[in-house]
């Protein structure tokens, strides 16, 4: 079969034989977990309990009425002993619930499995916002409403995605390894809230044996695994869609425009346990690695443990990091603390030397035209950091900035060194902050 692909993007050393091999690993719970109530896209949660509560693994503590937003629940049994600011991994501080664990793990009496197939379609979506499931990639985009498409956007195609294209990140590897099963059934589950079949799992190939693993079992379903061209950003929504369906998601449109439901590996599998087990969503599996680290694996972590006990629990450094980033290298955010919780959207913790953290010096712009070649959303990063810098954002906006994906392509291929995605992302932001008060004063004046 030909592998699929997209046009443009770069080929960055993968780096990852440190943990694609290694099975993921239990990590011990910690006594004390902070619950950000704000872990997702769209409007923060109220915390529904207050200092002195008990609480349950799976017990719902903060929610919001908002539709673009997801509720958080409590990963361990225990006690609420603080409603507190608390710094989180983007920088941020945000009110946070603090639970000490009692170490018994009792559920959440409201906890019970279901089957999926007693429930009507259209009750899904609802189902799986209660369970607090957003986009486990980093996107962090509340699950239900990709599930909820406007009426007139007919969805004929749901593809899970397990390019997994950021170097260094293997946790999605091994949740295709190690449960499948429960990525089909969440594959199954999205399917049938849709009432259709056409299921795809894309794949890089650099993951031959979960692809070969997968078509072994997915040949029964009827669902189909695609294999991908190794290439960043493989796993962006447009470029994995455009891959595998041909179809060229319009600039500032969403997949739903082109009748596709993209989802993360370990989303999938968070829509399957919720109906297996009545789990909400209360852990993920994030990849520990780089070189300043000294035994890289995939741990199974109960969200809201902070990233100073996963170090500590797991073996520490192997040498003093020079950056610590959550995330991938390409994509990811660089922290200045590590008393940071884990977080819905936290895939990874990558600690680095200061050989692997070398910047390298920027140079004058040679007009070469890779970093055009390269953009895999077709802009012209050249320009458009120019513009950032100059601080025009007119001509920013109309070079379309709000289309890059900040997926780093341009600078890493640039010979010049020149910190384009750093400059395209500051200048993206000003832009997007003039377009919201644009929209604001439109809406005034109506
Ligand atoms: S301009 Fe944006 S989308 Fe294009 S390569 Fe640079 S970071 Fe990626
Ligand atoms: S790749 Fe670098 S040197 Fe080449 S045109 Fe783009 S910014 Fe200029």
């Amino acid at each position: 079969m030909p592998k699929l692909t997209f046009k443009g993007g770069v080929h960055p050393r993968d780096n990852k034989e440190y943990t694609c091999m290694k099975e993921i690993r239990e990590l011990e719970q910690p006594e004390f977990l902070v619950f950000p109530v704000s872990q997702h896209i769209g409007a923060p949660c109220e915390p529904l309990v207050k200092k002195g509560d008990r609480v349950y693994r799976g017990t719902k503590i903060a929610d919001s009425p908002a539709f673009v937003s997801a509720p958080i629940h409590s990963s361990v049994s225990g006690t609420v002993t603080a409603i507190e600011p608390r710094p989180v991994p983007s920088g941020q501080t945000v009110n946070s619930i603090v639970v000490q664990n009692d170490f018994t793990d009792e559920l959440d009496p409201s906890i019970k499995p279901l089957d999926y197939t007693t429930v009507k379609p259209d009750d899904i979506p609802a189902l799986v916002r209660e369970a607090g499931v957003v986009g486990m990639g980093g996107a962090t985009f509340p699950t239900h409403v990709k599930l909820s498409p406007a009426p007139d956007k007919k969805i004929d195609t749901v593809i899970v995605n397990g390019a997994e294209c950021e170097p260094y990140l293997s946790s999605d590897h091994r949740v295709m390894l190690e449960t499948p099963e429960e990525l089909i059934l969440g594959l199954k589950i999205i399917l049938y809230r849709f009432g259709i079949t056409n299921g795809h799992i894309a794949i890089e190939e650099n993951k031959a044996d979960a692809i070969a693993l997968l078509e072994g079992q997915c040949a029964r379903e009827g669902i189909t695994v695609d294999t991908l061209k190794k290439k960043y950003p493989q796993g962006g929504e447009k470029q994995l869609i455009y891959a595998v369906t041909k179809r060229k998601v319009p600039l500032g449109g969403l997949p739903a425009d082109v009748g596709v439901v993209v989802v993360n590996v370990d989303t999938c599998t968070a829509i399957a346990r919720r109906f297996m087990y009545g789990l909400p969503l209360t852990r993920r599996i994030v990849t520990l690695v780089g070189g300043a680290i000294a035994d890289p694996c995939n741990y199974r972590v109960r969200i809201g443990t902070q990233v100073d006990y996963i170090i500590e629990k797991t073996g520490g450094f192997a040498v003093e990091p020079k950056k610590v980033i959550m995330g991938g290298p390409m994509m990811g955010q660089a922290q200045f603390r590590l008393d940071v919780p884990i977080i819905k959207g936290s895939s990874a913790i990558l600690c680095l030397t200061e050989k692997e953290a070398e910047l390298p010096e920027e140079g004058p712009c040679i007009r070469c035209g890779r970093c055009v070649d390269h953009c895999p959303m077709g802009l012209m990063p050249l320009y458009i950091s120019q513009f950032s810098r100059m601080e025009d954002y007119e001509s920013c906006e109309k070079y379309n900035i709000t289309a890059c994906i900040e997926c780093g392509c341009c600078s890493f291929e640039c010979p010049a060194k020149r910190h384009l995605v750093q400059d395209i992302r500051r200048g993206k932001q000003e832009v997007m902050g003039i377009i919201r008060a644009r929209q604001a004063a439109q809406k005034e004046g109506k």
